[in-house]
């Protein structure tokens, strides 16, 4: 069997790319490394999104929901835990290959975003220790916040994003290790109105427990201060991992990433790319962009394998 477009990558932009295809009638597989859903459920699941058209504010996790429940009812074929390993040229097809099959496509449209990513790391004593009995990357759901001492690390939109969010329900301190935010004036505003402590220019040099967090101690100003914590987030960043885009042969960007046409093509005929995984003079890697690409992707993508008479 043969896809008309295979789509790499189930975040926001290949679950577009994917309405988008079964719109226009094309045989689709969308196939993801992990969970549908990209960053927005790997990475921050419980921050609000107040910039995707049609909500004021939206969980990160429920707008990827609605763009699943959309791809579904759409008839999108998804799998998950489907890592794409290797792109090769069939004799008039393109085949994907992944760590457990081989498919068919006439087209391809890569939607990898960051890659593999994971969160960056403190590196203090007591992290990896307290891993999971405290220590977390990613903030937990409301209710399993509740009653809990949440310190959160970090200084960026993000970091801030999560501390109002805790904030809302229980006890928050953010540390950050400069003496400004470098978060957005409007969310740097919201957390001055917020009842979060804030501790700046202060070092994480530990986080202390036995078999769960008590506590951390920050060094500020040459003193040490100890912090008492439930819960220590770490937010400090996401070191990406795109290794994979070097072997399938598409000309890379010196940054690394997917250097796109203006009709998003790639250097390989047949696969096109979107999202974060791209770049151009004057890119921003946020959700609409992500979703705006894949359109004109997936367009083309259509052009490309059906070759209508008015394109
Ligand atoms: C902390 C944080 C907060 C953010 N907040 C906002 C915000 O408020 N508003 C906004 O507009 N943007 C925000 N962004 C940016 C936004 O999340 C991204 O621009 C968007 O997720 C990009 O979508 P994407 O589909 O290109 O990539 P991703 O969301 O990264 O999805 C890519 C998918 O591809 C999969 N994949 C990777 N490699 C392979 C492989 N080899 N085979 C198969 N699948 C693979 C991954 O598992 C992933 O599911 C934020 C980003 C971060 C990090």
């Amino acid at each position: 069997m043969c896809y008309d477009v295979i789509i790499i990558g189930a975040g926001p932009a290949g679950l577009t790319a994917g309405v988008y295809a079964r719109s226009k009638m094309m045989k689709t597989l969308i196939l993801d490394s992990g969970r549908v859903g990209g960053q927005l459920v790997g990475l921050y699941p419980e921050k609000g999104v107040h910039n995707y058209p049609g909500f004021e504010t939206i969980q990160a996790r429920k707008l990827s929901d609605k763009l699943y429940a959309q791809a579904e009812s759409m008839e999108c074929e998804i799998k998950e835990y489907e890592k794409v390993e290797e792109i090769e040229n069939g004799e008039e097809e393109l085949l994907v290959i992944t760590s457990k099959n081989t498919y068919h496509a006439k087209s391809v449209i890569v939607a990898i975003g960051m890659g593999s990513f994971k969160p960056k790391k403190m590196g203090c004593p007591g992290e990896d220790e307290l891993c999971g009995k405290g220590v977390t990357y990613l903030l937990p759901a409301k209710e399993e916040l509740v009653g809990k001492k949440v310190t959160m690390f970090g200084g960026g939109n993000s970091a801030i994003d999560m501390a109002l969010v805790a904030d809302s329900v229980t006890d928050t301190t953010i540390v950050h290790r400069r003496a400004d935010f470098r978060a957005d004036e409007g969310t740097v505003r919201e957390l001055e109105k917020s009842n979060v402590r804030r501790v700046m220019s202060a070092n994480l040099l530990s986080i202390n427990g036995k078999d769960k967090v008590e506590s951390v101690t920050v060094e500020q100003d040459g003193k040490e201060i100890v912090i008492p914590t439930d819960l220590a987030v770490i937010n400090i960043g996401i070191s990406a991992d795109l290794e994979d885009l070097k072997r399938w042969g598409l000309e890379l960007t010196p940054d690394g990433l997917v250097k796109v046409n203006f009709d998003m093509s790639t250097s390989r005929p047949g696969i096109f790319a979107c999202g974060d995984v791209v770049s151009y003079p004057g890119k921003f890697k946020q959700i609409t962009t992500a979703c705006g690409e894949a359109t004109t992707a997936i367009l083309m993508a259509h052009k490309f394998v059906k070759k209508p008479y008015w394109a």
